[in-house]
């Protein structure tokens, strides 16, 4: 992995939820991300509704894509981020169960990291509607590392019941 001397960095950090009134949770997440040390924000997407992955008896979703510039390193914004999501009564529960809050690391930098609890850029990322959508909203000219442009990712993705909120 390079990086393990902290730089200044743009990451680009997925937010969903759909339990305990997903917008205020987005809200709040967003301040909390925000409040971290050495972090600043720079761009914040729509909010936008998705259909749930996965176990269909749940919640439509709450998503946004946030970017940041930081100095923390892929490893202590992940710890960060976790600790966000337990803050907001983040239970672990079934794979892709309804939550109140999850945050994902979507890309740092131009890095690819695998790690045996981080990978970047996120496994989803090239595929998930509610996460190119707004990530193109707030940064058009991305280059996805091994992936390309997300220009192109983003056409050949179906919109697959995503919707902006107003
Ligand atoms: P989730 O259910 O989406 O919250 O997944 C959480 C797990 O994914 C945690 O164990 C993380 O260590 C792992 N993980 C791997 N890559 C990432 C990433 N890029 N951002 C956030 N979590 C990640």
């Amino acid at each position: 992995m390079q990086n393990s001397i902290s730089e200044t960095v743009i990451a680009y950090i997925g937010l969903g939820s759909n339990l305990q009134n997903p917008i205020e949770q987005i809200h709040s997440a967003r301040a909390a991300i925000t409040a971290l040390v050495h972090t600043k924000e720079q761009g914040f997407s729509c909010l936008y509704q998705s259909l749930p992955m996965g176990p269909q008896d749940q919640p439509d979703y709450v998503n946004a894509v946030m970017a940041v510039v930081t100095d923390l390193s892929p490893i202590e914004l992940l710890r960060a981020l976790q600790a966000i999501e337990n803050n907001q009564g983040r239970v672990r529960g079934e794979r892709w169960g309804a939550r109140t809050l999850d945050l994902d690391i979507l890309l740092y930098g131009d890095q690819v990291i695998e790690l045996p609890d981080l990978i970047i850029p996120h496994v989803g990322l090239t595929e998930r509607a509610f996460v190119l959508y707004p990530l193109y909203e707030i940064a058009p000219q991305l280059i996805i590392p091994n992936k390309g442009k997300l220009v192109d990712l983003l056409v050949n993705c179906p919109l697959e019941g995503l919707k902006r909120l107003a």
